[in-house]
Formats: structure tokens, sequence, C-alpha cells
């Protein structure tokens, strides 16, 4: 008899819960294309997907979450993170210390910060061993909480260069790290590189055309790749359908990589104008990532927290960026979104929109490139970056209007990830 009666009730709820979607209630929603908020409006989701938004409709069926006191946005999206690594003092001395496994599970954590500041979606552009490969599918698996990721893997970049996992290391240790390993010198290196990110699962690629801050090597802004490398590796990366996302701080490696055919120039810092000619030409998205520019700077000051040869190139780039950054928005520079998470700590990605308003940006054009923009840099403005119908179910709230103070969006107190709650108030 009992089993009788319990299987019954077992399947209604199944049903009603499969048959009623779930209604979002919100107070105000913001519409980034328009940059008009929509007041009391219910957004009804099901399978991980936007059905509708409408006028709330009192006492409609099925389960509401009550966010009438709050305003809705889309899920931020970051178009620059390494979600397996998290900069600090004992960082260089901590790859002859941690296995692959420990970078991994420690991405785990920083997975789950990022999801919960309210960023649903990122692009991670850089990590060791393929270790962000493993994370991706662990979050695709539901086994870890953390933001949509597409991520490109290892960075490809030359010998020496911002890429050589090996750079600052005694002779007998540094080996000569080859193509397999992401380092290429010469076209022919740079079809194999591409081709092995497709094999291992990446979802795009990255490169190093210039020099960086926090390797140990002299120049942040020598170009380390040819014209004739970079456009090997868009050639190859085009035939697997892969984007290139390509680190340069100089204007010689900026302008190399353009016109190679990138789709995006990461920092950017020491962007001239013939850059932002090109750019503009070619439709080249840029990526600022001002706050990791001005953590390495501030960094910089406390004595023995970086290498010295890092110490020198990370003073000066802070307050280059946000200059460069105000300069290419009053070309008309397209603008995404990104943050280089990781040289400052995972969760806090939400204080670039502070610095991009500094910048010069008004704070929706901020909110448009953390959401429609960075969309389309990943080729999937049909899906993310806006609340419609049609679109992932990726929301966040906060209390107040961002468009108004922008520093609001620090503190985001409800998430969903394609319809799955992460985060209430
Ligand atoms: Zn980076």
């Amino acid at each position: 008899m009992r089993y009788s009666y319990a299987a019954p009730l077992a399947l209604s709820l199944l049903f009603a819960n499969s048959a009623q979607a779930l209604t979002v209630d919100c107070g105000h929603l913001l519409d980034v294309k328009s940059g008009k908020w929509r007041d009391n409006v219910s957004v009804v989701i099901d399978q991980g997907k936007i059905v509708s938004i409408d006028a709330q409709q009192p006492g409609g069926a099925g389960d509401h979450i009550d966010l009438r006191a709050y305003n809705c946005l889309p899920g931020l999206i970051d178009s620059h993170t390494h979600l397996t690594d998290q900069f600090g003092p004992t960082t260089y001395s901590d790859q002859f210390r941690l296995n692959p496994a420990d970078y991994a599970i420690r991405g785990t954590v920083y997975a789950k910060r990022t999801l919960q500041a309210g960023f649903t979606t990122v692009r991670n552009l850089g990590d060791s061993n393929n270790v962000s490969i493993a994370l991706r599918k662990a979050i695709d698996a539901g086994l870890v909480d953390g933001p949509r990721m597409y991520t490109a893997g290892e960075p490809i970049g030359s010998t020496g260069g911002h890429a050589d996992p090996s750079d600052g290391y005694r002779s007998d240790l540094a080996g000569d790290p080859d193509a397999m390993h992401s380092i290429i010198n010469g076209p022919a290196d740079a079809w194999k590189a591409v081709r092995q990110h497709y094999k291992d699962g990446a979802d795009l690629i990255k490169i190093m055309p210039s020099g960086g801050v926090l390797d140990e090597s002299r120049s942040v802004d020598n170009p380390q790749l040819t014209e004739e490398e970079i456009k090997a590796v868009v050639a190859a990366a085009h035939d697997y359908g892969f984007t290139v996302a390509a680190h340069a701080h100089g204007a010689e490696a900026i302008r190399r990589a353009v016109v190679g055919g990138v789709d995006s120039i990461e920092h950017g810092t020491f962007m001239d104008e013939q850059d932002m000619k090109l750019m503009k030409e070619h439709g080249t998205w840029y990526v600022p990532t001002v706050i990791a520019g001005e953590t390495a700077s501030a960094k910089a000051q406390i004595p023995g927290y970086y290498p010295p040869q890092v110490a020198s190139k990370a003073a000066g780039i802070g307050p280059k960026l946000i200059d460069t950054l105000g300069r290419a928005y009053k070309y008309g520079i397209k603008i995404a979104f990104g943050t280089d998470a990781g040289v400052y700590p995972h969760g806090d990605n939400a204080q670039e929109f502070s610095y991009m308003v500094q910048a010069g940006m008004p704070a929706i054009e901020t909110i448009r490139a953390a959401t429609v923009n960075a969309a389309e840099l990943l080729k999937h403005a049909d899906t993310l970056g806006q609340l419609a119908p049609g679109y992932a179910a990726d929301l966040i709230a906060v209390k107040g209007d961002p468009l108004q103070d922008v520093k609001l969006l620090q503190h985001v107190e409800f998430v969903m990830k394609a319809g799955t709650v992460y985060k209430k108030p």
C-alpha cells in the first residue's frame, strides 16, 4: 500500500516541476542594447533558457523567485581570466613545489568565487599543462560550481618569450620547450601548436606576440613573434573554428598581431595611433585589463613581492593602461571587458568597471563591454550577453542602479547560470 501512494505523489511532483517553468520577478531589468530599464517584469525560464519577459502578473503559476526589490542584469562575462592561477609572493617558487593537480584543485575554488561575483561566463586565456581544460569539463559536467568557460589552454609564444615556462630558470632546468608545449619558432611550429590545442580540447587560441610584465625576462613590450608566425597561427586557428587572442603591450607587436588577423588585443598598453587606426580598419577588439596593471604597479612597491626584473617592468603599467583605454575608447575601438583575473584576487573582477569609468567610459558602455560586446567577441552573441527570449538564463541582481553607481556591480546578490541559482539574497 505504501508504494502505491508514494509513487503517484513523486510522479506528480516531477510533472509539476517540469511543466511549470521557473519565473524570476525583477523590480527593474536592464536592456543592455538600449541602455534602458524595464520596470516590474517577469522572466520565465525553462530548460536553462529565457522563454519570455513580460509585465508581472500578480500570483502567476509555478515557482517564483522574488527579486522585486532588485535590479536585474545579464550575467557578466570576463574576457580574460586565469582561473587556475592566483598570483602571490610565492608564485615563482611554487612552480617547483606544486603539481598540475594542485593548480586544478585551487582552480575549482577560484571558479566558484568568480561565479559568485556575478561572472557567469569567462574566456580563460592561459594556464599550464592544460589544467583549465579539465576545469571546464568538470564545470560542464556539473561537478564544480563555476562560470561557463571557454579556454585557450596553454598560451602560445616563442623561446624565451612571455609564454616560455622556463624563463629565469637555471640552464640545466630550463630545457628547450617546443611546439608540443606551445613554444613555437617558425610557421611550421605554429601549425603544430594550434593543432595540438585542437587535440587537447581548447576552445580558442592565445598567443604572446610581445613581452609581458610577470615573466622573468627583460622587456615588457618587445615583439616576440614574427608577422609570418602570427599569420600561420591565425590560418591554422581558422581551420579549427578557433578565435585568436593576442597578448600585446608594445606598439610593433600590436601592429603585427592586428595585421596578422587576430580577433583581440589583450592589455595593449603602449598602443599608438597607427595601431588604433589598424584595429578600427580590421575590427579588432580591445580587452584592456586595467585592474591587472593597477595591481602590478601597486605590488611593485612592496620590496621582494616580485623578482627585481619583474618589479621594474610592473611599476609603470597601471597608469599607462588606464590612459590607453581612455584614448582607445575616444578613438572608437571596440572594447570587451577583461581583467586578467589571477594577477589580482579572483572574485574582485568587477572592480574593473570602476577603472573603465575612470578612463572615461560611461557606465552603460562598461556594462555593454561585459555583456553584448564580450559575447560577440566569443562569437556567441546569439545566446549570451542579453536578457531576451532564446538567450541563456544567465541573470544577476544588485540592489540599486549600477548605471548611476557602477561600484554596485561589486556587490552582486543574486546569481543564476543557465537557469540554476548559485547565489541568493
Ligand atoms: Zn593574462
